[in-house]
């Protein structure tokens, strides 16, 4: 989590990952088989939020069409 300060942006970064891992990181690799690529509707504002997630460490990316809204990279 690189994202600074709490409250309502990091928990909808939270839950941003969350949507991310709940589709595609399920046990029990916690990864997927194929790193995915996709879009989710951002947990801030409503918009389109880009995401990936990888096959190689199970790590996530993301990253809202909104400028200044969620972005994180674990
Ligand atoms: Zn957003």
């Amino acid at each position: 989590m690189t994202t600074p300060g709490f409250g309502a942006f990091s928990s909808a970064v939270a839950r941003a990952m969350a949507e991310v891992r709940r589709q595609h990181c399920q046990p029990p690799t916690y990864r997927p088989t194929e790193t995915q690529r996709g879009t989710i509707r951002c947990t801030r504002c409503g918009g389109n939020l880009t995401y990936s997630a990888s096959a190689i460490d199970g790590r996530t990316t993301g990253r809202c069409s909104s400028a200044g809204c969620l972005k994180w990279s674990d």
